[in-house]
């Protein structure tokens, strides 16, 4: 289709309005954006004084306001403190089942294994976590130093189970 002087008056129109070349191709049919990209460029019409560009929404997430303070102890103690301070206990939990078994695991859910594998009743922890494959409260008990880990044939078993989750 050729450019008529009525489709180049309308292609004049709606490039004043703003339109994009794809956008008017379309208004125009039988043109491709290219073309009416080339009309408009030979029309001089080029420098319009809006660009037809949808404005770009920037969109910026609001940044999560960091705690000023970390959440984790404070980092004066006074030395009479410190001396009072044990080392934290090695902290052993409850072993209530947990909410998920092998299959309602998810991706960010702790793999922490609760019970004897060998049973119905064995379960993963199943709390929601960040990062790792565990909860907060069973990563610190994951990763204590092999001696202070419960030997016993269910743990092993559910160590090595651990190993292919
Ligand atoms: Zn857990």
């Amino acid at each position: 289709m050729g450019w008529t002087d009525e489709r180049v008056e309308l292609l004049k129109k709606l490039w004043q309005e703003g339109l994009s070349a794809s956008q008017i191709a379309k208004q125009l049919g039988g043109v491709t954006r290219n073309a009416v990209i080339g009309k408009v460029h030979r029309l001089g019409l080029s420098g319009r004084a809006a660009p037809s560009k949808p404005a770009r929404t920037v969109f910026k997430a609001p940044r999560p306001a960091r705690p000023a303070v970390a959440p984790s102890a404070p980092r004066r103690i006074s030395e009479q403190t410190a001396l009072a301070v044990q080392p934290a206990p090695v902290r052993y939990i409850d072993e209530t089942p947990g909410t998920a078994t092998v299959l309602t695991l998810g991706a960010h859910m702790c793999k922490w294994p609760i019970g004897d594998p060998s049973l119905d009743s064995f379960t993963f922890c199943g709390r929601r976590v960040d990062a790792g494959p565990y909860c907060h409260e069973h990563a610190q008990v994951a990763y204590q130093p092999p001696q202070a880990k419960k030997k016993s044939s269910a743990a092993e078993l559910a160590r090595s189970l651990r190993r292919y989750l």
